[in-house]
């Protein structure tokens, strides 16, 4: 079983999809974590993210112990990330990573979530299930803020909330995989939901889909 998951930064997209896999045995990828270590890796060269060179030369040698490196989460790699994700070659050079990942499941899982922007209309336009999570920008800026502040980072959710519009701009906007939402993918707003309920709405997609 595949469920592609894609949305908006700060929608709820990931803590659904790593819940979601643990319910249904699945293995999780967490697409974006690859376009942020392309980032992160530019940031720390000293390099300028738009680089298209040094951005494909990043992206081709993909340092994966950069996946576990707390400065991936920081609201500039996020900025760097979606810079390199406009480069169509950076996005060529990490398809193959992720279509593997979704084709072969590590033994004994059931099958694979993935999260990202172009989960459902690019990397895998047959998954079994596309869910396309959205929150209103408010909302999301609220929870990210919080999220980073229970990390000990100090962020003003203004700054946060610019930040957020500015990559949606740049991912809904780029010719190459932008943002949106598959045709047949299923659209679940969590503006007004608390996580455990929007949570128990994916797993009633995922059982009627099972069910079939
Ligand atoms: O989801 P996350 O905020 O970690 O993603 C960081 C950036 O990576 C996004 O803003 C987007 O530009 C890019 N991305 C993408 N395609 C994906 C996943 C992430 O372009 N499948």
């Amino acid at each position: 079983m595949i469920i592609a998951i894609d949305g908006p930064a700060a929608s709820g997209k990931g803590t659904l999809a790593r819940k979601l896999a643990e319910k249904f045995n699945l293995a999780y990828l967490d697409t974006g974590s690859l376009y942020r270590a392309v980032g992160l890796t530019l940031l720390r060269q000293k390099a300028d993210p738009k680089d298209p060179n040094a951005a494909l030369a990043a992206a081709r040698n993909l340092d994966h112990r950069l996946l576990n490196d707390p400065d991936l989460r920081k609201e500039d790699t996020g900025r760097a990330a979606s810079i390199v994700a406009a480069i169509p070659d950076v996005r060529t050079a990490l398809l193959a990573f992720q279509r593997d990942f979704a084709a072969k499941p590590p033994q004994g899982m059931a099958g694979v979530v993935l999260d990202g922007r172009d989960i459902g209309t690019v990397i895998c336009p047959d998954a079994d299930i596309k869910l396309f999570i959205s929150a209103s920008d408010e909302v999301r800026a609220r929870r990210r803020t919080k999220e980073l502040q229970d990390k000990g980072l100090n962020v003003a959710k203004e700054s946060v909330l610019a930040d957020l519009q500015d990559r949606d701009k740049r991912d809904s906007a780029r010719s190459d995989a932008p943002l949106k939402a598959a045709d047949d993918a299923h659209l679940l707003d969590t503006t007004e939901l608390d996580i455990e309920t929007a949570f128990a709405r994916a797993c009633a997609i995922v059982e009627q889909h099972a069910a079939r």
